[in-house]
Formats: structure tokens, C-alpha cells, sequence
């Protein structure tokens, strides 16, 4: 089902750059792919070539084990593939995370991948790059989500804490990029104390903190008592919040970072006391103000809420699609 533009095209699998044959995040094995980022649903194993970023090279290499045909490309470096020049430029999404930029034929194309404009103390920020055709995610493509400031969350976050000593409070947070953010976050907020991680977030602790994104003192929750924990923050993966391992904890506040945490339900879903609405992906203002900065004559929408982005870009006089891709999750938010 291929569709629309003169040179790249859109199947359920992903996006093909014709003149490099190149995929873009494919969600099948291709014999060439440009990643750009490290989350499950953009970066899958199993390809030929992959084009990425050494960061995102790296945590492809932690989940799939080594990638033999990786190539790694630098923020702001350009190559030539094929007879497209292509550029992978931040996106602030999380570590590595890039926006491609392909120039063919004088027209210039930048898909997104997922982003977010307002800044993350583990990644650069994303870089406006002004184009032809902006082709972008909608996760939160909906006038109703507007993300807090993130330091009044984080705010909230350390008041509950201190506010009972004999507690903890567990956040659950997407094992790559959100608990690395909510470490450094704090960290930003003056809380120097240790953080109790739960294992599955180890070897992300320890990819971040080889590239330089210092993270304090952290301690395994493993071999640590009740009495140890209490007082203290406690990271670990959503799906660990309501399970077996969260007993040995010292009567958690259970909290939830996410921009989903916006929608009451889900909080509640989850049985989550202390929702914290941080999120690593564009909010309908961000989302909003990127496509009025670019000035691009269409824009494509990958995956998320799409109707009312694209109601929004025709209200602004801008040609606009849904592409429907497949694969993609919104729960990394
Ligand atoms: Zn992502």
C-alpha cells in the first residue's frame, strides 16, 4: 500500500526512502534501516544494514546483542546514500534520539520519530530544521493534553516523599529514557539522596552513565530492607508496579510518570496514588508550534491521535495525511 510523495512512500511496515532503498524504522526485517531511536517500536532487531546514532546503536546492541552491519552516524553529520543526502539531527525524545533530514532533488523531508520540545537533562534538544514535508508523530494530538512544567511535577513528587519518612514512593517509569529522565530530573532538584532502582532498569542506569549522563547514587533494591528504603525514591518499569516485587517495599506511594497520567482512568488502571504527567513525547502545543515553525507545505502523521492534527495543520492552509502505519506503541511516553 504504497502512497503519496515523489519520492518516499508509505507502507504499513514502515517508510520507504526510495532513491537511498532505505526503510525508516520498519517494523519487518529490511536489508537497510535508519533508526531513529532506541524504543522497542522503532528499533526492532534482525535488519541488514542500520544507519543510527552511536547511542541508539549501543541500546539496540544491549536488547538484540551485537549489530554486525551498524553504522553509526553523528548529530549534524551529513552522508550520502544512494541519491539522497541524509542527516540525523536531535530530537529530545531520549538518549540518541534522532529527527532524519533527506534531501533529494532539491526538497527536503524530515521525519520526526517521536519528540518533545521542552528540554530533558539526558538528551540534547530537538533542532527545528525548516522543510518541505514534516512527517510526525501524534501521540498527544489532542487539545486536551497539555503537559505541567515538569520541575512542579518533580515538586510534587519530593513533597510526597518527604512528607512521610516511614514511606517510599515508587515511580513507575519506561525502562529506557523515562526513569534515566526522572533520575536526572531530580537530581536537577536538589535530591542528592540514593535512588532505589528495580534490576530491569540496570543496564539502562549503566548504558546512560557511559555516555556521560551522570545519574548520583543508585542502589539496587535487591538485598536493601524495608528500613533502608523507607524515605527514599524507588524506579522501576510500569508493569513492575502492582506485581509480587513491589511487597518488599516499605508501604509505597505508588506514582506514575507519563503523559497518559493526564486521564484520570488510567491512573486509576493502574492504581496509581501519585500521577505524575512528565512526558517524553510533543504535547498538542508542541506538536502545534514545531508544525508552525517549520512552515512545511504538508505534513504526514505517523501514529497517535491523528484527526485533530490534521484538521489543525488544514485550518492552517496546510496539506495533510494519517499514513496509518502499524507497530507502533504509545505506551514509551
Ligand atoms: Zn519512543
Amino acid at each position: 500500500m504504497a502512497r503519496l510523495g515523489s519520492w518516499i512512500e508509505s507502507h504499513p511496515e514502515g517508510i520507504y526512502v526510495r532513491p537511498a532503498d532505505a526503510w525508516i524504522d520498519p517494523s519487518q526485517p529490511k536489508d537497510r534501516a535508519w533508526v531513529t531511536h532506541g524504543h522497542s517500536d522503532h528499533a526492532r532487531g534482525g535488519h541488514g544494514a542500520v544507519l543510527a546514532t552511536p547511542e541508539t546503536l549501543a541500546i539496540m546492541g544491549t536488547r538484540y546483542g551485537p549489530q554486525p552491519g551498524g553504522q553509526t552516524i553523528e548529530y549534524d553529520e551529513t552522508i550520502r546514500v544512494g541519491e539522497v543526502d541524509v542527516r540525523f539531527v536531535p530530537a529530545g525524545h531520549v538518549l540518541g534520539s534522532a529527527q532524519i533530514v533527506m534531501e533529494h532533488k532539491g526538497e527536503r523531508i524530515v521525519v520526526s520519530g517521536d519528540y518533545k520540545r521542552r528540554p530533558d537533562p539526558t538528551c540534547p534538544c530537538f533542532v527545528p530544521v525548516p522543510c518541505d514535508i514534516f512527517i510526525t508523530e501524534a501521540t498527544f494530538g489532542l487539545p486536551v493534553f497539555r503537559h505541567p512544567d515538569t520541575g512542579s511535577e518533580i515538586d510534587r513528587l519530593l513533597h510526597r516523599l518527604h512528607s512521610d519518612p516511614s514511606r517510599c514512593v515508587l515511580v513507575g517509569a519506561y525502562a529506557l529514557g523515562k526513569a534515566q529522565r526522572i533520575i536526572t530530573e531530580l537530581r536537577a532538584r536538589g535530591h542528592n539522596d540514593p535512588i532505589y532502582f528495580h534490576g530491569a532498569i540496570e543496564r539502562l542506569n549503566q548504558l546512560y552513565e557511559s555516555f556521560g549522563i551522570a545519574l548520583g547514587e543508585l542502589r539496587h533494591t535487591g538485598g536493601a530492607t524495608k528500613l533502608e528504603m523507607a524515605g527514599h525514591v524507588v524506579i522501576a518499569p510500569p508493569g513492575a508496579l502492582n506485581d509480587r516485587w513491589s511487597r518488599r517495599l516499605p508501604d509505597p506511594v505508588t506514582a506514575m510518570a507519563s503523559g497518559w497520567m493526564r486521564i484520570r482512568q488510567r491512573a486509576r488502571q493502574r492504581n496509581v496514588e501519585l500521577p505524575l504527567i512528565i512526558s517524553d513525547h510533543a504535547d498538542w502545543d508542541e506538536l502545534t508550534t514545531t508544525i508552525r515553525e517549520l512552515a512545511p507545505t504538508e505534513v504526514w502523521i505517523t501514529h497517535g491521535r491523528e484527526e485533530a492534527l490534521k484538521h489543525w495543520c488544514m485550518m492552517h492552509q496546510i496539506k495533510a495525511c494519517e499514513l496509518n502505519l502499524v507497530g507502533y506503541e504509545d505506551e514509551d511516553d
